[in-house]
């Protein structure tokens, strides 16, 4: 390898912009797009529109101050005329554009004033023998005050200095149908005349795949050697005694579906291994994760350890607490609740029942996990809803319940990972999702977690009819209100999201407003009010009314979006629906539909609906399965919207695309565990190049 070459520190600091600090980090800063300077167009070919490269002679060239001052220059060739046009220039580029220069310029032609023009057209110097390029010309992504001609000679140094030998194994790419890396980096950077600039751009290209799938599957071995570092953790084995598990299992009114069964049995086992659990159950409204929560409690318990269970709103963790209470005071366990909106005095008394062991199960909200809440011996946390909750409060848990176990291995991991000083013991933790999450999301951001998924939804759920119907038939909707009620259903009424600043007082005044609205326009109905401003023993109280269906019409914010467990209410009208996400309104209208009566869920909209809105109601209005309609809303917002900006660990993905690229991850994810058990020093080189070839910086 030859010494790399000196870069001034002005440079090393704009690359360090571009995210470029290693050697190797210039092999993988790929073109944007490219420019064909490989042949020459005749300005009679050019037409508005194209980006051609043309030759000819100056004939006239002019400072112009009208509009703005800008240098205007006419470029003749044979009989034809191009006009280039530059609003910022140096005395320089007046110079190289003189009458009677003859230029090469390169640019999008485009229609002006007096016909054909370029407008700041790449120019250079040439006559009939100046050479033509070779290969497209790239253009990267840079920043201000980097030129393109020197980062592709810094890239180009790189390319000749770094050896790009091949990680992979030959069968390996034969069997993917995959190019060389080596070849596929040289292409990307400089490809040959004849390759399809479109086809480079579009990242469809074999060479681009190639990187692509390499990226994969540097992410895949990374997770995977993440989760075998968790093999090294600590965490107290939970295995099962049948006791309260098969006691709960013998009294409830229902069975186990064959998916509660398979994960329930994933999730038993993970609990009576002596590493942490960091399971996340995954499945739709509705699909019954509660009592596979409970369960899992229960087998903790059995083992004398302490359970916290917690859910992001006090509606919904409440919620928890009445059902567990419900299911486990029977058996002998009686939960305690601690939620932030308790009197000080009885949330003293709820911590003192968790430090002194008294209780073995904590169900509420994130007040669980405040400083002053020490457990005596937790084994478990459980999180409903666990994306509402950020990365770093998943940390806080995790490090909640560590006790100190003694020494452990501190060998370092072979690819330069952290060295495992793992000293303590930690609780297993169970994290629950609704929002259903397209797979390959769910592989590439939750592959540090196991995943088990409810994919099944209880029998005997009649499906939900959903209705698209204009604000300009609100009557209409207010009579089906009417009629459902009084054949002794139950109905929600959800108001509109709004996101202004002030977003907390304009929807409580609409909820309110509608409330009376609805109170006025149906007298013989009892319509309550559930709404975030709400105290939360109010708030309890309606929902309580709503449940013991003392009330007919629940009119509610989107309180009620995550969890409520009201089987009789068979009625949801969203009001204003075309301002909500896909996975909001799926939620939202999970909420009916859990009893055997025939449900419906009449989604409001007003018009005019803006493109994105038409969308997203037709995927609501078309689909009803969780999966399908989380891919559908992948592909209308990307993969960053759909996890939140703090948790889209997918951004680490730079040329990979999440919804295009889902051939790519399955193998990769398959090539992943192939690797790691047939060929792990391929593994580690592969890992290597991508993750760790992080010694080789840029000099001075
Ligand atoms: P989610 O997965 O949305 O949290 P829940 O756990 O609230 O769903 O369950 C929804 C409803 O289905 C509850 O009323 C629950 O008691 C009921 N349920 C759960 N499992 C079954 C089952 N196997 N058979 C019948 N009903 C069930
Ligand atoms: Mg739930």
């Amino acid at each position: 390898m030859s010494t790399p070459s000196k870069i001034s520190p002005t440079t090393l600091a704009k690359l360090a912009k571009l995210g470029i600090h290693h050697r190797a980090d210039l092999l993988l800063h790929l073109p944007l797009r490219y420019e064909d300077e490989t042949h020459l167009t005749p300005i009679a070919d050019a037409q508005p529109g194209m980006t051609v490269q043309v030759q000819g002679v100056i004939t006239h060239s002019e400072v112009m101050f009208r509009p703005r001052r800008s240098l205007v220059c006419r470029l003749m060739e044979g009989h034809e005329e191009l006009t280039l046009r530059f609003l910022n220039f140096y005395p320089s580029q007046q110079k190289q554009l003189a009458v009677g220069k003859q230029i090469r310029a390169i640019g999008e032609v485009r229609m002006g004033y007096f016909g054909l023009e370029m407008v700041h057209p790449k120019c250079r110097a040439a006559d009939d023998d100046t050479p033509l390029q070779q290969s497209l010309t790239p253009i990267y992504p840079t920043t201000a005050g980097l030129a393109q001609p020197v980062l592709r000679k810094l890239i180009n140094n790189a390319l000749e200095s770094i050896p790009l030998t091949d990680t992979l194994p030959a069968p390996l790419l034969k069997k993917l149908k995959l190019a060389d890396f080596g070849d596929s980096l040289r292409l990307l950077h400089n490809p040959e005349a004849d390759v399809s600039a479109t086809e480079l751009e579009a990242h469809n290209h074999a060479a681009w795949r190639r990187i692509k799938f390499d990226e994969l599957l540097a992410q895949q071995l990374s997770m995977r050697v993440h989760h075998r570092e968790r093999s090294k953790r600590i965490a107290p084995a939970l295995p099962p005694h049948q006791k309260f598990t098969t006691a709960l299992l013998k009294k409830l009114p229902f069975k186990l579906t064959g998916a509660q069964q398979k994960v329930w049995q994933e999730i038993a086992h993970d609990l009576s291994q002596a590493h942490p659990m960091q399971r996340l159950l995954l499945g739709d409204v509705g699909s019954g994760k509660t009592i596979v929560a409970a369960l899992a409690a229960l087998q903790a318990i059995e083992n004398g350890y302490q359970v916290a269970f917690m859910a992001p709103t006090e509606i919904l963790a409440e919620q928890h607490y009445l059902k567990l209470s419900e299911w486990l005071v029977p058996l002998g366990i009686t939960p305690v609740w601690l939620s932030g909106s308790l009197k000080k005095k009885e949330k003293t008394a709820a911590a003192e029942r968790i430090a002194t062991g008294d209780t073995l199960l904590a169900i509420g909200t994130h007040a669980l996990f405040q400083a002053s809440v020490e457990f005596n011996k937790l084994g478990l946390v459980i999180v409903d809803e666990q994306h509402k909750f950020g990365v770093q409060q998943r940390l806080e848990l995790r490090n909640k319940g560590k006790e100190n176990v003694g020494r452990v291995s501190t060998r370092q991991d072979s690819v330069g990972l952290k060295p495992d000083l793992q000293t303590t013991s930690e609780p297993h933790q169970l994290m629950m999702s609704a929002t259903p999450i397209p797979r390959t999301l769910a592989m590439s951001y939750y592959a540090d977690l196991d995943v088990s998924v409810i994919d099944e939804l209880p029998p005997g759920r009649t499906p939900i009819v959903t209705k698209l119907v204009s604000d300009a038939r609100r009557d209409e909707v207010f009579e089906r209100v009417r009629a459902a009620c009084l054949a002794g259903r139950q109905a929600y009424w959800v108001c509109p999201l709004i996101e202004e600043s002030d977003a907390m007082e304009v929807e409580l005044q609409n909820a309110i407003e509608t409330h009376q609205q609805l109170t006025e326009a149906l007298p013989e109905l009892n319509v309550g009010l559930a709404h975030g401003r709400l105290p939360p023993a109010e708030k309890a109280a309606v929902m309580a009314a709503f449940k013991a269906g003392e009330l007919h019409l629940l009119v509610a914010t989107t309180v009620i979006e995550v969890g409520v467990d009201v089987p009789n209410a068979s009625l949801m009208v969203i009001d204003h629906a075309e301002r909500m996400g896909l996975a909001q309104l799926h939620q939202l209208r999970g909420r009916v539909g859990r009893g055997a009566a025939e449900s419906m869920c009449v989604l409001l909209f007003m018009q005019p609906l803006s493109e994105l809105a038409r969308e997203r109601l037709k995927v609501i209005y078309e689909n009803t399965d969780g999966f399908v309609i989380a891919q559908q809303d992948l592909q209308l917002r990307g993969p960053g919207e759909l996890l939140g900006a703090r948790q889209s660990g997918v951004a680490m993905l730079r040329f990979a695309d999440l919804t295009e690229d889902e051939d790519l991850l399955e193998q990769a994810r398959l090539s992943a565990d192939e690797l790691l058990r047939d060929a792990p020093e391929v593994a580690r080189a592969h890992l290597h190049r991508w993750m760790a070839n992080k010694h080789d910086f840029l000099q001075v």
